[in-house]
C-alpha cells in the first residue's frame, strides 16, 4: 500500500532501498536472544545494512525521541485524561517502556537506517543483473 515510503520500510522492517528484503532474520523483536541480530546485506538488492562500523550508535537519538513521545502520550492518557496521581503514572510509564522496549529498539534502528538509505525502485533489477 505505502510501498516506496520510509513509513513502509520502518513499520515493516524492510530494506529502505528496495522495500522487499528483511533487515532482521527473526521478525519478532520479543525473541530477546536475537533482538540485535540483523542481516549484513539485503537478500534482494544487496544493500549493506551496516554502512560503517558502529553505525547504529546514532539510533540512540531516534530511540530517545520515540521514548519522549511515548512518555508524553502515556502522561496525557494516564496523568491528564484518567487523572492518575504522579507515582501510578510514573509506574505505568515504566511498565509500558519495558513492554515496548524491544519493539522501540528495532524501530529506532530501522528509522536510523532509513534516514541514510533512500528508496531506489531499480535497485533489485540492477543487483540481479550484476549477480549474473
Ligand atoms: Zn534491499
Amino acid at each position: 500500500m505505502l510501498k516506496g515510503t520510509k513509513f513502509y520500510a520502518i513499520t515493516k522492517s524492510k530494506c529502505p532501498r528496495c522495500m522487499e528484503g528483511d533487515i532482521y532474520p527473526d521478525s519478532n523483536p520479543y525473541h530477546l536472544k536475537k533482538l540485535s541480530d540483523f542481516n549484513q546485506r539485503c537478500d534482494v538488492c544487496n544493500q549493506n545494512f551496516e554502512p560503517e562500523p558502529n553505525f547504529y550508535y546514532g539510533a540512540m537519538y531516534i530511540s530517545y525521541g520515540y521514548t519522549v513521545a511515548l512518555f508524553v502520550a502515556v502522561y496525557i492518557i494516564f496523568g491528564v485524561w484518567m487523572d492518575w496521581s504522579m507515582w501510578p503514572t510514573v509506574s505505568a510509564l515504566g511498565i509500558i517502556l519495558v513492554i515496548l522496549g524491544p519493539f522501540l529498539f528495532r524501530l529506532s534502528r530501522t528509522t536510523w537506517l532509513s534516514l541514510f538509505v533512500h528508496y531506489d525502485r531499480d535497485a533489485t533489477e540492477r543487483w540481479q543483473k550484476e549477480k549474473k
